[in-house]
């Protein structure tokens, strides 16, 4: 009997395909504008000075590969919801959070989208911005959550619709799911500003929504922890009870290490702790425990003020790179005599660039170029070298005349 016969082919994934077809070019100039991974400034991939501290420490001090409970290490939880929450938060001090450790923020999407689907008493539809990151859509229809969308930004003009997205989330029937990204934006690298954010949460809160905050690259929208935390904390100081997702993968450079968190915010500690055993039974019915070396990592780093202090230095030259390589794509676009408008690329933040390229001219960088990136126009900034950046702006020149 021939058993899976049947079976198709699932599609490829719109941007690790692209990477495969990358892998696989022999030009020696070819260019990975695709993944979302940062780059040193001779496009190689860094482990952190900080985290080969840490995993020096971690080598001496565990004699263990024991597994880790459910909910991952207790210290890497208290430390992530500090992380996001500040030392001195009021949740924290009255035990509000529900932090579980999980495999990373798309774990983490799994976990609180799996609960979420389970036990959210309202509509259990979520709302998404228009456009987001693909898995987004992806694994919250895969646990069972509706999903919905709200305007957020127009590709062609790359600038927030602030009016339609407040207009679009006034029109959430009341005690529904809201999504947002906590600072960073991908793929668009447009944020709220604070004073929009501020606003946004005063809406939210009219509509009676639930706000979940996606935060896979806090630090490296401003370099600064605590800037970059100012949506999540200014809801929670509006009194919203929000759910946090939580990756190291950008800030920490742990990838492949799968460590991240989810937070739920509860309205007492012993409610806390119930949501913490509905996170547990989804975990132990799924993966059973988290990896452990990814939390050894971030536990060793946060608990010490000195590899704190580094690590966050680190954060800021790579946000400090990222800015240069969008000033230094901008300068060459003009210098190769675009007349285009390319302000876009400087006023974005973080690890992306919606380029505004038409899927018709990031076919032809590719083709004739051997530059790769996702048919939307999104460049990972982080690609972007000194070496190369004149070659990829000449070529982008080239496709745009
Ligand atoms: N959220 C956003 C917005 C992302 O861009 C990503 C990674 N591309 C993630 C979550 C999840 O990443 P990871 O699973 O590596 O933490």
């Amino acid at each position: 009997f021939f058993w899976w016969k049947h079976l198709e082919n699932a599609p490829p994934d719109s941007i690790l395909g692209i990477k495969k077809i990358y892998n696989m070019d022999k030009n020696p100039n070819k260019v990975d504008l695709i993944v979302g991974a940062y780059r040193d400034a001779n496009g190689k991939p860094v482990i952190l000075p900080s985290v080969l501290e840490a995993e020096k420490m971690i080598e001496k001090k565990y004699t263990d590969k024991e597994y880790a409970p459910i909910s991952g290490l207790p210290q890497f939880n208290q430390l992530s919801a500090q992380l996001l929450l500040g030392p001195d938060s009021s949740v924290l001090c009255n035990q509000l959070n529900a932090t579980s450790q999980t495999v990373s923020g798309s774990g983490a999407l799994y976990v609180s989208g799996k609960f979420m689907a389970q036990f959210f008493p309202g509509n259990t539809c979520i709302y998404l911005p228009q456009p987001t990151w693909a898995n987004h859509e992806a694994i919250f229809k895969f646990v069972g959550l509706e999903v919905a969308w709200y305007r957020y930004c127009d590709p062609k003009v790359s600038k927030l619709d602030f009016e339609g997205l407040m207009d679009d989330i006034n029109k959430i029937p009341e005690k529904s799911i809201a999504f947002f990204q906590g600072c960073a934006h991908n793929p668009t690298g447009v944020d709220p500003s604070q004073e929009q954010w501020c606003e946004i949460s005063q809406l939210v809160k009219k509509r009676q929504l639930f706000p979940v905050f996606d935060v896979a690259y806090q630090g490296f929208a401003s370099g600064d922890f605590y800037n970059d935390a100012f949506s999540f904390r200014t809801f929670l100081q509006d009194g919203h009870k929000v759910a946090i997702l939580q990756s190291y993968s950008k800030s920490m450079g742990l990838y492949g290490e799968r460590t991240g968190s989810c937070t739920f915010i509860a309205d007492c500690k012993s409610e806390a702790d119930t949501i913490l055993t509905q996170m547990e039974e989804i975990i132990r019915k799924t993966y059973s425990s988290p990896p452990i070396h990814g939390s050894r990592i971030v536990v060793e780093i946060l608990a010490d003020e000195n590899l704190k202090y580094m690590w966050f230095q680190e954060v800021k030259m790579m946000s400090e790179r990222l800015k240069a390589m969008r000033n230094a794509l901008k300068e060459n676009l003009e210098k190769a005599g675009s007349k285009h408008n390319w302000d876009h690329i400087v006023h974005q933040i973080g690890m992306f660039c919606l380029s505004k390229l038409t899927p018709k001219q990031v076919k032809k960088l590719t083709d004739d170029y051997h530059i790769y990136l996702p048919a939307d126009g999104r460049i990972s900034v982080a690609g972007l070298t000194t070496k190369n950046v004149q070659y990829v702006a000449n070529a982008i020149h080239e496709v745009t005349k």
